[in-house]
Order: C-alpha cells, then sequence, then structure tokens
C-alpha cells in the first residue's frame, strides 16, 4: 500500500484506496481532476493530501450481465459514449454533451455523481433509470438509489471515509437526454431532462437537471405516464398528449433565477425539453 505520510497517493488496488480513505477521510479524491482543479485554481480546495483513484484497476470497466450493467466510477465519460450508447443510449447522450473532447476524456462518471451539482449531466438519465450507486468504505459496500444520493447542492450521502466505486443500470429501454444551455457547446446546463421507457415493465422514468436543489425524477409526470400510455398496442400518443407530459414534469420542478437563466425560462424549457425526450424514447421502443 503507498505510503499515507506522503500527500500525495496513487493506489491501483480497491483494498489500498479504501484503506488511504479510512487513514485520510479529508483528503482530496481525484479521479480525472477536471472539477477537482478547478475548485484548487479558485482557492476553494487544498492538494496536500490527494488520492487520485484514476489508476485503481477495480473502478476502470464495466460489466454486462443479463440486463443488468455495473459500470466503474472511474470509467471515462468517451469510454461510456464510445462503448455503452447501444445499452444506455441516454446516458451516452448525456456524456456526450459534457465540456469538449479533452474535457471527456478525463472526465469521469464518478467525478460527476462526486461534485454532485444539481447541473451535472450524467445524474438525470440515472436518476430516470432508477440506477444505483454503488460506494464503498472499509466498513464495507452500500447500495444507494440514485433518488438518494444527491442531498444538497455539492452534497451527496457518500461518507468521509468512502470511495464511490461503480453504478449498476438497466438496460434494455429507450432513453433520450436532453439540455439547453447559454450557447451550443461547453456550457453548464440551464434546464436538462432524460426519459427512459421500458416497455416490458410498463415503467416511464423522467428525471430533471438544472432545475432544483438537486437533480431530481419528476414523479408526476412518471405516474401520468405510467397510467397512460399505451403499453401493450405501442400507439404514438398525439401532440397533446407530450405537452401534458412536460408540464407534469415542470410542476416536478423547484428552479431558481440565476446568471444563467430565470425560474419561469427553466420551467418553459424543461417541459418541452420532456415531451422532446419522451417522443424520441418512445420512438426507439416501437421502432418508430
Ligand atoms: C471546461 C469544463 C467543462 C465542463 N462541462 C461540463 C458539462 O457540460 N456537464 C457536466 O456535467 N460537467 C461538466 N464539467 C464538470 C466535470 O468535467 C464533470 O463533473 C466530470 O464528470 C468530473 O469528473 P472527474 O473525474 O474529472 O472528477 P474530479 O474532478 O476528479 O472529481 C470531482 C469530485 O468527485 C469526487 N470524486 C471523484 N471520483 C470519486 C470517487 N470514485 N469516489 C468519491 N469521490 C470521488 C472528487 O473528490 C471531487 O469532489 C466541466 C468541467 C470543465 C473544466
Amino acid at each position: 500500500m503507498p505510503a499515507a505520510d506522503t500527500g500525495y497517493a496513487k493506489p491501483t488496488s480497491l483494498a489500498d484506496a479504501l484503506a488511504l480513505r479510512a487513514q485520510r477521510p479529508h483528503a482530496t479524491v481525484v479521479a480525472g481532476g477536471t472539477d477537482v482543479m478547478v475548485a484548487v485554481n479558485e482557492g476553494r480546495r487544498g492538494l496536500d493530501q490527494v488520492i487520485d483513484v484514476s489508476d485503481v484497476a477495480e473502478l476502470g470497466g464495466w460489466d454486462l450481465d443479463g440486463d443488468r450493467i455495473r459500470i466503474g466510477a472511474a470509467l471515462s465519460l468517451t469510454r461510456i459514449v464510445e462503448e455503452l450508447s447501444g445499452h444506455l443510449p441516454g446516458l451516452a447522450a448525456a456524456a456526450r454533451l459534457v465540456g469538449s473532447p479533452p474535457i471527456r476524456h478525463r472526465a469521469t462518471l464518478g467525478g460527476n455523481i462526486g461534485t454532485a451539482s444539481p447541473a451535472g449531466d450524467t445524474l438525470p438519465p440515472m436518476l430516470a433509470g432508477g440506477a444505483i450507486i454503488e460506494v464503498a468504505s472499509v466498513r464495507g459496500v452500500r447500495h444507494v438509489p440514485g433518488e438518494e444520493f444527491f442531498l444538497a447542492p455539492g452534497r451527496s450521502a457518500l461518507a468521509p471515509d468512502e470511495l464511490i466505486t461503480a453504478v449498476h443500470a438497466g438496460t434494455g429501454a429507450g432513453e433520450a437526454f436532453a439540455k439547453t444551455g447559454t450557447r451550443q457547446a461547453m456550457v453548464i446546463s440551464v434546464a436538462a431532462a432524460a426519459v427512459r421507457i421500458h416497455p416490458a415493465r410498463r415503467r416511464l422514468g423522467v428525471a430533471l437537471g438544472s432545475v432544483a436543489p438537486t437533480p431530481r425524477r419528476a414523479r408526476t409526470a412518471e405516474s401520468f405516464g405510467d397510467a397512460t400510455l399505451d403499453w401493450s398496442g405501442g400507439t404514438m400518443p398525439d401532440q397533446r398528449w407530450w405537452a401534458e407530459l412536460g408540464r407534469r414534469a415542470a410542476a416536478d420542478a423547484a428552479p431558481i433565477d440565476d446568471v444563467r437563466g430565470t425560474a419561469d425560462h427553466r420551467l418553459r424549457v424543461v417541459a418541452v425539453l420532456v415531451a422532446r425526450c419522451a417522443r424520441r424514447a418512445w420512438a426507439q421502443c416501437w421502432n418508430r
């Protein structure tokens, strides 16, 4: 195991990483560093004690087991786009819209979760799909439902001695993600939405980003969809139905005014994004 008294440690096994984390609960954990380095440059974080998890073998890959997939926390967003688009099209679409190619090359899924920003783009697809976040410490492993993980802007259910180790998600659904920002690329979302439609389970998942203190599921919209979609026949809903779904999703949002947009703008935009994503996800399911 790397010496605990040096400032920078780069463990290569999960056991070593967890032991270091237990010894240094106040150390800065770094994966791709694309959020951490911004915080360091702005003086919000120090680099006195660093645990770099980017080489931890167990965090780096993904596994498919039937219709369940386990994604290691240190998998880069580029790899999610390149390798998981077929299994998790919503998550891959969100990963594709993060930053720029160099950012996506470094940035990891676990880092997006660890930052716990209401604007984290990969978070709504995970919530819409009912993903489970796996965290571990020397005390053991916990599986936290995505919707219970994010507590407030920048705050999550992760304990000081824990690391995010993986995300567990289901495959085989129609999925879509969309976001808007103040420009086309390299932009923090002003509003974002993800929709997942699973005809075999008769389940509509809707989640929103940048319109509440945390990413959140739009439960009113989900109940409306579960109850009224034509699950057996696959009839495409009409324009009014999609608009109603969007309106109900907006009712689940609690946005604020900030420098990037007003609350009113966010409510209008997120309704449109939900309707658009749902139409796309439904079309994927029924090949239309
Ligand atoms: C120019 C630029 C553009 C960006 N654009 C976007 C965008 O469009 N959308 C978006 O959502 N984000 C964007 N980001 C933010 C950032 O790239 C993402 O949040 C990214 O996923 C962070 O991953 P990382 O591996 O670099 O995280 P890091 O910076 O390494 O870590 C981020 C946080 O997570 C913690 N952490 C990392 N891994 C673990 C782990 N395994 N266990 C516990 N804690 C962990 C760290 O301690 C830290 O608090 C952008 C950043 C930059 C600099």
